[in-house]
C-alpha cells in the first residue's frame, strides 16, 4: 500500500465497475481499471469509445450511474471536484489571458494562500522550460509554450493523478512530435499519475507504459505499448494499433506453442496463446514491416513461413521505407513495408514475389471477432 492509503489498499487508481448511461445510451460500460501509482497510463480509442466520459467520472465533473472510483483506497466516487486531488489538462489551455504566465501558475497557490508562492512557480517554470518567459501574457506565446503553462498550473497543486484530455490536440504534427516527449520527461521528473487520453495511436504508444484501448465503452485489451502492438487480441486492436495483415485461416493441428494454419491453401505456423482447436476459423495476422519480399526462388533469410505467388500491385517509397501492395493469388492485397537501408533491391509494379515472415512474429486471431 502507498503512503496515504489505509493498509494494504491499493495505491494507486482503482475503477470497479464504473459504467455511465445518458438515457438509454451507454457510453461506459462496467469498467475496471487498476492504473498504478506514478505510472503514466493512455487510453486510447477511436470518437465516441467513453474515454472522456471515463475522465470526467475521475474529475468528478460527471457522475456514474454506477461502479466506484478509488484513489490510494479511498472511494472519491462521490467526492466533490475540488476536493479530490486530481487536476485536468485539457486541450483548450483555458489559460488567463489577463494574466502573465507566472501569474497563470501562481492561480491556483495564490486562491489557497498558501506561502513562499514565488519560489514553487520559478521551479514550475523551470520543470516545463520557460523560466525566460513568465511575464509574457498566454497570447503572446506559441501553441506548446501556451500547453505547457497549463500543465504548470495544474502540477503546481500537486494533484495525485493528473489527468490529460487530448492536451496536444490543437498542435501542428511536428510539435505535437517533440511535446509529447516534453511531457513524458516531466511525468517521469514528478513521478505523479499521469493518465492521457488520445485517440492518436502513436501518441498513446510514445508516452505511456499502460495503454488501455478503449472501443465502445469498453476496454478491449491493456498492455505496454510493445506487448498490444506484437500480441493484440482482436481485429480491432490490430488495426488500431499500426496497420495490419489479416488472412483468414482454418487451424490444423498444434504444437507445444505453435499452431499450424492451414492460410488460404498455404501452411504456415504461429504461436499459440490459447488452445486452439482443429478446424477453428481465425485470421492470421502479420505487421507490414515484418514481411520480407524477395524473387520468387529467393531464399529469404527467414526460418519461416513463405507465401508464394505474389504480384506488386503498388509501389509507394517513403523515405524510411518502401511500402508495397502485393495482391496474392486469393486474391487479398498484402501490405509490406520495406526498410530502406539503401541496399537492398527495389521491387516494380507487376513484378512476381514471395513473402515471407517468422512464425514469432505472426499472430492467431479468433474468427469470431468482426472482419478486418
Ligand atoms: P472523443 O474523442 O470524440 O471525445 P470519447 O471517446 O472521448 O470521444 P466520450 O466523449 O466519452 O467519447 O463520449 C462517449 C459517448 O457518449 C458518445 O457517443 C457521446 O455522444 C456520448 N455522450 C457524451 N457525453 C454525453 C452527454 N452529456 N449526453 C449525452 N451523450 C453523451
Amino acid at each position: 500500500a502507498g503512503p496515504s492509503g489505509p493498509e494494504g489498499a491499493y495505491d494507486g487508481l482503482r475503477i470497479r465497475a464504473l459504467t455511465k448511461s445518458f438515457g438509454s445510451y451507454t457510453a461506459v460500460r462496467s469498467l475496471d481499471l487498476d492504473i498504478p501509482r506514478g505510472s503514466f497510463f493512455a487510453l486510447l480509442g477511436p470518437s465516441g469509445c467513453g474515454k472522456t466520459t471515463t475522465l470526467r467520472m475521475v474529475a468528478g465533473l460527471e457522475q456514474p450511474t454506477s461502479g466506484t472510483i478509488t484513489l490510494a483506497g479511498e472511494d472519491i466516487t462521490r467526492t466533490k471536484p475540488y476536493r479530490r486531488p486530481v487536476n485536468t489538462v485539457f486541450q483548450s489551455y483555458a489559460l488567463f489571458p489577463h494574466l502573465d504566465v507566472a501569474e497563470n501558475v501562481a492561480f491556483g497557490l495564490k486562491r489557497r494562500k498558501v506561502k513562499d508562492v514565488d519560489a514553487q512557480v520559478e521551479a514550475m517554470l523551470a520543470l516545463v522550460e520557460l523560466e525566460t518567459q513568465a511575464t509574457k501574457k498566454p497570447a503572446q506565446l506559441s501553441g506548446g509554450q501556451q500547453q505547457r503553462v497549463a500543465l504548470a498550473r495544474a502540477l503546481i497543486n500537486r494533484p495525485e493523478v493528473l489527468l490529460l484530455d487530448e492536451p496536444l490536440g490543437a498542435l501542428d504534427l511536428k510539435l505535437r512530435r517533440s511535446m509529447q516527449i516534453e511531457v513524458k520527461r516531466i511525468q517521469t521528473e514528478v513521478g505523479l499519475t499521469f493518465v492521457h487520453v488520445t485517440h492518436d495511436q502513436e501518441e498513446a504508444m510514445t508516452m505511456a507504459d499502460t495503454v488501455a484501448v478503449m472501443n465502445g465503452g469498453v476496454v478491449e485489451q491493456m498492455g505496454a505499448p510493445s506487448e498490444l502492438y506484437e500480441n493484440p487480441r482482436s481485429t480491432f486492436v490490430a488495426n488500431f494499433l499500426g496497420q495490419s495483415n489479416l488472412i483468414e485461416g482454418t487451424v490444423r493441428h498444434r504444437d507445444a506453442d505453435l499452431v499450424t494454419v492451414d492460410m488460404q491453401g498455404v501452411t504456415v505456423s504461429v504461436p499459440a496463446h490459447r488452445v486452439h482447436t482443429d478446424g477453428d476459423r481465425g485470421w492470421v495476422g502479420i505487421r507490414p514491416e515484418k514481411v520480407l519480399i524477395g524473387e520468387v526462388g529467393a531464399e529469404l533469410d527467414a526460418p519461416g513461413n513463405t507465401v508464394p505467388g505474389g504480384v506488386i500491385t503498388d509501389v509507394s517509397f517513403v523515405g524510411v521505407s518502401t511500402q508495397y501492395l502485393v495482391r496474392m493469388p486469393w486474391g487479398q492485397e498484402l501490405q509490406v513495408f520495406a526498410q530502406n537501408t539503401g541496399r537492398q533491391r527495389m521491387f516494380a509494379h507487376g513484378e512476381q514475389v514471395e513473402l515471407s515472415w517468422r512464425p514469432e512474429y505472426a499472430f492467431l486471431l479468433d474468427a469470431l471477432q468482426d472482419a478486418a
